[in-house]
């Protein structure tokens, strides 16, 4: 664990150390921890600068000294900011882990995910005698075109999940998304057997068998569109 300085502490001390180093004029630093913006001045005096910069040795605040002040000519001000960029802010500071957009769990998804395991579950007993696997479900924003995937373990090649896209669920009737589901079914029976994950001869057998249109391609009537299967 590190020690947490208070921001306010860490602002004065970084504040002394500037204006040591020749800094004028500043009437406030504010430090912030936004890494699009390392250093800013504003009219009114007040100076934002990243708060990584507080551990910068006296060479890098000088470049900062540099930046801000105001009669620096060009070349020197240039320099000043390829030192002060240069400066690993993020290994002090490090960023926020933010939640990302394709992992986010929103409202209603829990209830859609037990859904889709119960519907697995349902034809896993119907069509394959309850031999496949419990997979994990993801519903997934990224997929636009495509309805369903299934992911295999790159070493094992076992399944470890099915994904369902999003748009699919929200865009088209249940019994389209059951499709899906049985379609990546498929795939998944294809790798606990042994066999190669595609859409050749087995696969075609074993869709017909489930009652499934055996292709990669399928046409969702309800919006009148071409979507694939991964
Ligand atoms: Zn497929």
């Amino acid at each position: 664990m590190t020690q947490q300085r208070s921001p306010s502490l860490e602002a004065w001390v970084l504040g002394r150390r500037l204006e040591l180093l020749g800094l004028r004029g500043v009437k406030k630093l504010e430090l912030h921890e936004n890494r699009t913006v390392m250093v800013t001045l504003t009219e009114r005096g007040v100076l934002r600068l990243h708060r990584g910069y507080y551990y910068a040795p006296d060479s890098v605040l000088r470049a900062v000294v540099d930046f801000v002040s105001p009669r620096v000519p060009r070349q020197r001000r240039l320099q000043a900011e390829r030192e002060l960029l240069a400066f690993p802010v993020g290994d002090f500071v490090p960023p926020k882990p933010r939640p990302s957009r394709n992992g986010r769990v929103r409202p209603g998804d829990l209830r859609l995910i037990r859904e889709l395991e119960k519907l697995h579950r349902k034809f896993n007993r119907e069509y394959f005698g309850g031999k496949l696997s419990a997979v994990r479900i993801r519903l997934s924003s990224r997929m636009r075109t495509r309805l369903g995937e299934l992911t295999l373990d790159e070493r094992t090649h076992r399944p470890v999940e099915i994904a369902i896209s999003r748009r699919h669920l929200e865009r088209d009737e249940w019994s389209e998304v059951e499709h899906t589901m049985l379609h990546e079914m498929v795939h998944q029976w294809q790798a606990e057997s042994g066999l190669n994950v595609d859409h050749g001869p087995a696969f075609r057998r074993k869709a017909l068998e489930v009652g499934i249109e055996p292709r990669a391609r399928r046409f969702v009537r309800s919006r009148r569109r071409a979507a694939r299967y991964g």
